[in-house]
């Protein structure tokens, strides 16, 4: 059986690994949260704001020249039609209600590529709520359209000058925050990392993907299930969504998509899998690309999303013990991917969701088999990467 344990444990991964200052946040936070997410009054709101806000459901759409090209049947399960893009917004309206009910009155975040960050600003001015999102200050210079995107929904973006001005700066100046501010303030985490109860309860509004998902596939096949989900992972999030209802249904092979960067021994690789130990970042137990002392190593992938140097518990757990399996997908890779699904379907998806595309042929499915791809974000967002590789590769 796979869950989470009452100790925030999927079998050697996860915990609650935090300094002192925050334990009383997490504490609260820990023994509330599903008391509230099961509130009948919490997820009849909840679930209206998903489907009259942010457009739930979303379509399973039969991918009818994909299933040709590959010889198996092809679903997409479209998060990119989402509010927002992508499927981060699932996330930040359950964690918005949730910091409600806690009595909350200030949201905080951090955020690497913006995604999160926008997400996140969205559902503040949503509740009318204030909202800082801390950001390193290169990746505001990379990042610039959606730190205007946040500016205009209302939210602070905090510039972080300290240490690489990246991501794990920026978390640090968050933890920071929320220490000094626990009595009014929700730090509202983007994936399912962090120190428990983040990950079980960010898979959890996640998992409306894979409850929708079992639906739609009956209706079209008769079928609640796949013989595969593929979704990539940077975090984790929209794959603990997308497999979530299937994790103990061993007829379903669930596939993690993981960033390999310029190839998986580069140096320039966001393979955790692959490359990862067992080590502690971000307050859980989980595997993170670290040198043989212990320092975190600098991930890199061509997508913000999946440049991330851990990986969320459940899903080091999974692969660890087989359930999952891992495919490392190139830079390269991963763009023809976005140009092949541009023409032969018309979507053109994110960078992020790029990779899931690459690994189509790396699963191991067999021909007649039905696939569901968690196509977790549109590739608006990328466009200047994409008009780089027509301009400078003639594509
Ligand atoms: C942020 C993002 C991801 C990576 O985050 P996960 O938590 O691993 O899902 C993937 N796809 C898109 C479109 C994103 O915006």
């Amino acid at each position: 059986m796979i869950a989470i344990d009452e100790r925030g444990y999927y079998g050697e991964f996860g915990g609650a690994f935090v300094p002192e200052m925050l334990y009383a946040n997490i504490e609260e936070l820990r023994s509330r949260y599903l008391d509230i997410i099961q509130e009948p009054a919490f997820q009849r709101d909840f679930r209206q704001l998903l489907r009259d806000y942010a457009g739930r459901p979303t379509p399973l759409y039969l991918a009818q020249r994909l299933s040709e090209r590959y010889g198996f049947v092809i679903f997409l399960k479209r998060e990119d039609l989402l509010h927002t893009g992508a499927h981060k917004v699932n996330n930040t309206i359950g964690q918005i209600l949730v910091a409600k009910r806690l009595g909350k009155t200030r949201i905080i975040a951090e955020t690497g590529a913006g995604q999160h960050g926008v997400a996140t600003a969205t559902v503040c001015a949503l509740m009318g709520m204030p909202c800082v999102v801390y950001m390193g200050e290169v990746d505001m210079a990379r990042q610039a359209p959606n730190v205007a995107r946040m500016r205009m929904l209302g939210a602070e973006v905090r510039p972080v000058t300290s240490g690489s001005r990246t991501l794990k700066d920026a978390t640090n100046e968050a933890i920071r925050d929320w220490i000094n501010h626990p009595e009014d303030t929700h730090y509202i985490i983007g994936s399912v990392v962090g120190p428990h109860p983040f990950p079980d309860m960010v898979a959890r509004f996640q998992s409306v993907i894979s409850e929708e998902i079992q639906e739609q596939l009956d209706a079209h096949t008769g079928r609640s299930w796949p013989d595969a989900i593929l979704a990539c992972v940077g975090g984790g999030s929209n794959a603990a969504g997308a497999f979530y209802h299937y994790l103990n249904d061993n007829r379903v092979k669930l596939v993690a998509v993981e960033a390999a960067g310029k190839g998986i021994h580069t140096g320039h690789s966001a393979a955790t899998s692959a490359l990862g130990a067992k080590g502690i970042i971000h307050g859980s137990r989980t595997l993170l690309m670290q040198t043989p002392d212990g320092q975190i190593i600098e991930p890199y992938s061509i997508s913000a999303g999946l440049d991330y140097p851990g990986i969320g518990p459940l899903h080091a757990h999974l692969i660890r013990t087989g359930r999952a399996m891992a495919v490392p997908i190139t830079d390269e890779e991963a763009l023809e991917a976005a140009f092949f699904l541009a023409r032969t379907e018309g979507i053109i998806p994110a960078l992020e969701t790029a990779h899931t595309f690459a690994a189509l042929d790396r699963a191991g499915v067999e021909p007649g088999q039905t696939v569901v791809v968690n196509l977790s974000g549109r590739g608006d967002k990328d466009l200047g990467t994409y008009m780089q590789v027509i301009e400078q590769q003639g594509w």
